[in-house]
């Protein structure tokens, strides 16, 4: 990855001194990985980004991951690498780098004995999650950020072409969830995030797997699919199928209102918009069709690095869409024990509106089966 994650430290640092926050500690995860460029694995030895509100951040890694660290963009930039040996006391090591007696925030993700060892070892400072002070970055993309999640929308848009080959009556759900999975692979990421292929009834359950759970003809089939390409960044693409022949009229009848209501809500979003107004314009319309009932998720999520992140697209968010915010609009409709529906697509804030980052048809698609 070759994002400024120089600049992304020191906008964490200025956030860090806006809060009052005396230090940042990041154990590896997307925060790490955000910050630094360093996919650390997470193991029982320390890896931890200390961030000071003032000075210089360091990277304390084990002596053992050192020519790992020293590959990062962080180490590239300049940013110091500390190594601790098999003996030593590496979480005094690394709150050695903080003042002692400050309010320190810890990655959200951090492990409770990872955060107890580091508290242990500065027990003057008052520990607390870092929240915000991370999110509020995270969600605001660069330019860079943007292209390789347009990157990882095309690649789970060129699986979903290709569902005609997955989609075959007489197939398990798992045998044709199998073969989406090498699919994701084969059209450009480098690893599988998620595959639902909720057939039938297990399209009302809207975080269905897979089951074995022979697709029939006439089968609605939910197909909801994402993975993250090498630079990290996710896809997350819903569309609804019918195999074998034309879906039940009542099907189509909530479809339609499905795809108009996601459809006005990536009309209606765009800078300036709440996160919850996006929300409440869809379900509003699936109101109105006598179907809120049938709706019952949030419209959705962002995504970057990681699959589910800030900002989340729900009632009772007031946040101010931006441009370079990236995320779900997924309505969906569920009949619990019959069948369901949804359409997600990832989106960009822009200037005026947004991108939809993934393009294939949202209507109901009979696939031949
Ligand atoms: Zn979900
Ligand atoms: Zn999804
Ligand atoms: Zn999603």
């Amino acid at each position: 990855m070759t994002a400024d994650v120089a600049s992304r430290v020191r906008r964490t640092q200025e956030a860090l001194a806006r809060a009052g926050l005396g230090g940042l500690l990041v154990s590896p995860g997307p925060d790490l990985r955000y910050l630094t460029g360093y996919d650390a694995q997470p193991l029982e030895r320390l890896t931890a980004l200390v961030v000071p509100a003032e000075g210089d951040p360091v990277l304390v890694v084990p002596v053992l991951e050192r020519a790992e660290a020293d590959r990062s963009a962080a180490a590239l930039a300049g940013m110091e690498v500390v190594t601790h040996e098999e003996t030593a006391d590496a979480h005094a090591l690394a709150v050695g780098f903080l003042p002692a007696a400050a309010r320190v925030a810890v990655d959200d993700h951090m492990w409770a004995v990872r955060m107890l060892a580091l508290q242990a070892a500065l027990p003057t400072a008052d520990f607390l999650a870092a929240g915000r002070v991370i999110s509020d970055l995270r969600m605001r993309k660069g330019p860079d950020e943007v292209a390789a999640l347009r990157q990882a929308g095309a690649a789970i848009d060129r699986v979903h072409e290709r569902m005609a080959e997955f989609l075959i009556v007489g197939r398990t759900e798992r045998e044709a969830g199998a073969q989406l999975a090498d699919a994701i692979i084969q059209e450009g990421h480098a690893s599988i995030d998620f595959v639902i292929v909720g057939s039938g009834p297990n399209g009302a359950s809207p975080h269905h797997s897979v089951s074995d759970r022979v697709i029939g003809a006439g089968d609605t089939v939910v197909i909801d699919i994402g993975g993250s390409t090498a630079e990290g960044y996710c896809s997350d693409s819903t569309r609804t199928y019918v195999v074998g022949r034309e879906a039940p009229p009542e099907v189509m009848e909530y479809f339609a209102v499905l795809l108009e209501a996601q459809r006005a809500q990536c009309d209606h979003a765009a800078p300036g918009v709440s996160a919850e107004s996006v929300d409440r314009i869809g379900r509003t319309i699936i109101n109105e069709a006598g179907l809120g009932d049938f709706f019952i998720h949030r419209t959705g999520h962002g995504i970057g690095i990681e699959t589910h992140e800030e900002p989340y697209i729900v009632e009772g968010n007031d946040l101010i869409l931006e441009p370079g915010m990236a995320f779900s609009i997924e309505p969906g409709i569920y009949f619990a024990g019959r069948h369901g529906a949804r359409i997600e697509d990832i989106v960009v804030t822009t200037g005026d509106g947004i991108e939809r980052l993934n393009t294939t048809a949202r209507e109901l698609t009979v696939v031949a089966g």
